[in-house]
């Protein structure tokens, strides 16, 4: 219920220019968001590398409605992986796209055409590009342009909401050779027809297919906050035989960053999934969607702007 209505939020413009015209505190947004501009997310990919961490910085926006934004943003990642790779955080740092930024919703061959663009410049930069997952809608065109992508790029990195009742057959489509793999547990709002709605069905669909992923011949990124998972996550991948560079946990910045820190000094490889731009809003939202708590860090830091 609390998680529908917030995320029933994200989708309204109303709430939008709201949220966006309140006096928030630069704060909050910092705390989950690196900063407006690609500087800002070298910075922080700096600091998280120093600290023993992996980074996959994100260029905010989605949904994009024109070929000249689409451009723009095929611009902005390459700009970002020229960067990347002038300040030598390559391979530390790779990049997550949003196939919605590049132009899916209006043309799916722009956007494959972009994104190959950006898989060419990483793979001259000395990195990697992982797909994100968006609404169900568009998981079969990603896929698709995924699979295009990996003829040439074999390294992109696919990334399956366990929240999907088709989760589990992705998950052993994907799981072969080399095939690099994130698995979360989703984070939009879904019908039932095609998305388990409660806790306990997500997370027991997040063991199984974690376990398809552990079991086959890819590179599992096991993206969660959740304690349980992740404690599941480094038992299952013991039973597996995995050794700790043959899979990763993976969270966002800003969450839990004293547990990142914990399983890299047990010797786990942990990615953090670092978010730079002004187009902030429905990334905040989707997170405040997660976790009530988060919420409330909010409106005690909008109340102590006022
Ligand atoms: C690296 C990364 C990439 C992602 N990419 C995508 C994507 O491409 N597509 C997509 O749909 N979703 C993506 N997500 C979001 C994901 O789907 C979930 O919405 C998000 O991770 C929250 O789920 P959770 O697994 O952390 O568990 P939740 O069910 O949200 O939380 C479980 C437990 O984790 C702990 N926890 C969670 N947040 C906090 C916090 N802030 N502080 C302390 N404890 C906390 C609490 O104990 C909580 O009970 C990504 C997530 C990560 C980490």
């Amino acid at each position: 219920m609390f998680r529908s209505l917030i995320l029933a939020a994200a989708g309204s413009e109303r709430v939008e220019r709201l949220v966006e015209a309140a006096p928030l505190s630069r704060n909050v947004v910092r705390r989950f968001i690196a900063g407006d501009y690609a500087a800002d997310a070298l910075r922080v990919t700096r600091e998280l590398v120093n600290q023993g961490l992996a980074v996959s910085i994100d260029h905010l926006g989605e949904d994009t409605t024109t070929p000249a934004q689409a451009e723009a943003i095929r611009e902005e990642y390459l700009d970002l992986l020229s960067a990347l790779a002038a300040a030598e955080l390559t391979p530390q740092a790779e990049v997550s796209l949003k196939l919605s930024a590049l132009g899916q919703a209006f043309d799916e061959k722009l956007a494959y055409e972009h994104a190959r663009a950006i898989c060419a410049k990483a793979t001259e930069a000395g990195t990697t590009v992982t797909i994100d997952a968006e609404e169900h809608t568009t998981t079969d065109s990603t896929l698709e342009i995924l699979a295009r992508l990996r003829r040439d790029f074999p390294t992109t990195g696919a990334v399956v909401q366990s929240y999907l009742r088709r989760a589990e057959a992705d998950c052993r489509d994907l799981a072969g050779a080399g095939s690099r793999v994130r698995l979360c547990k989703g984070a939009y709002k879904e019908p039932e027809s095609v998305a388990y709605q409660s806790k306990l069905d997500v997370d027991k669909s997040y063991i199984r297919c974690l376990n398809i992923l552990l079991a086959g011949d890819g590179y599992p990124m096991i993206a969660t906050h959740d304690p349980r998972l992740i404690e599941i996550g480094e038992n299952r991948s013991k039973w597996y035989d995995r050794n700790s560079d043959e899979f990763e946990f993976q969270m966002l910045y800003g969450v839990r960053p004293d547990e990142q820190l914990r399983l890299v000094a047990l010797g786990y490889t942990v990615r953090v999934y670092v978010p730079y731009g002004t187009q902030w809003y429905q990334y905040m939202m989707r997170r405040l969607a997660e976790r009530p708590a988060n919420v409330a860090f909010f409106l005690r830091a909008l109340r102590s702007t006022k």
